[in-house]
């Protein structure tokens, strides 16, 4: 079973995908050239060159050896998968095994990365991974952390005592070795994955993003242990923690299946109140425009 994708568009920043508990989750930013999970692998997935894996939980990982098979037919490029080091050798080890059944093993690429460890996409562009609160456990009983990443413009600006200062006198400056520039960081877009409630809610990537995409998997007041037990939001978790969040937009995912949207809405507005319903969304809610071509599934 596949789930309509939906196209949520802020200022420059646009997402496509789809994301439902348990079946899949994947959510692409074209115009960045990186995507979120790959719980199914469509076109749109296909096309970009960067995926960041929040964890290994089917729904989220299932089109991993699929990514890198089709991949090689768009520019004969791999592309590249990022994610926790504690799970490489396993996904080295499906994709062999899928080589094995398929005659030939896909080119892949796949990068550990850790929290606070930014990767550098562009001079630009960076993306930073943090630490959520879904963790999972191996056979042998090891933990595997889930990660969150927050897609971060990098501007450089004037710095405040030399704004007003003409070209040649900033040039001047400049040939001092005088730094007159100063970093800006914009986080565009930051994806939580998998997550109950934890501290990286204080970090800035995340409060201050201007798109938040944050799961909301449980509506029913009867399923918060659902929620606790599995590491994952439940909507009354909202009450408290959006009034802290500075986001522009919260787009909420992973919904169950069974959740009708318009009960998941009004939950919502009953746990985080009026005001704050504008900034807030479900991303499927958001259909695609009608002028694009329906994205069409792989066979
Ligand atoms: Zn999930
Ligand atoms: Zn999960």
């Amino acid at each position: 079973m596949s789930f309509a994708p939906a196209e949520f568009i802020h200022e420059q920043i646009r997402l496509l995908g789809a994301s439902v508990a348990g079946a899949e989750t994947y959510i692409v930013a074209p115009e960045l050239n990186l995507g979120f999970d790959v719980g199914r692998c469509p076109d749109s997935v296909l096309n970009v060159d960067h995926i960041f894996l929040s964890h290994g939980h089917m729904d989220h990982a299932a089109g991993v050896a699929y990514y890198f098979s089709q991949r090689m037919f768009i520019d004969n490029a791999p592309g590249t998968m990022y994610m926790h080091p504690a799970l490489i050798d396993s996904f080295e080890a499906l994709l062999r095994l899928w080589g094995e059944i398929d005659g030939s093993k896909p080119e892949s690429r796949l990068v550990a990365v850790e929290p606070g460890r930014d990767v550098e996409l562009r001079r630009d562009l960076l993306v930073r991974p943090f630490e959520v609160n879904h963790p999972s456990r191996k056979p042998d009983r090891t933990i595997v952390p889930a990660l969150g990443f927050s897609a971060v413009e990098v501007r450089k600006r004037l710095r405040e005592e030399y704004q007003g200062l003409a070209g040649p006198a900033l040039v001047e400056l400049k040939k001092k070795g005088i730094a007159i520039e100063q970093r800006l960081e914009v986080p565009l877009v930051t994806y939580c994955g998998d997550t109950a409630p934890g501290p990286f809610f204080d970090l800035p990537c995340v409060r201050e993003a201007k798109v938040l995409l944050l799961e909301c998997t449980f509506i029913d007041p009867d399923h918060k242990h659902r929620a606790r037990g599995g590491r994952h939001m439940h909507v009354e978790y909202l009450r408290e923690i959006v009034p802290h969040l500075n986001c522009e937009k919260i787009v909420l995912i992973h919904l169950s299946r069974r959740t009708a949207l318009q009960d998941a809405r009004e939950a919502v507005r009953r746990a985080v109140g009026d005001a704050d319903m504008p900034r807030i969304s479900f991303l499927a809610e958001h259909r695609r425009r009608k002028k694009r071509p329906p994205e069409s599934d792989p066979t």
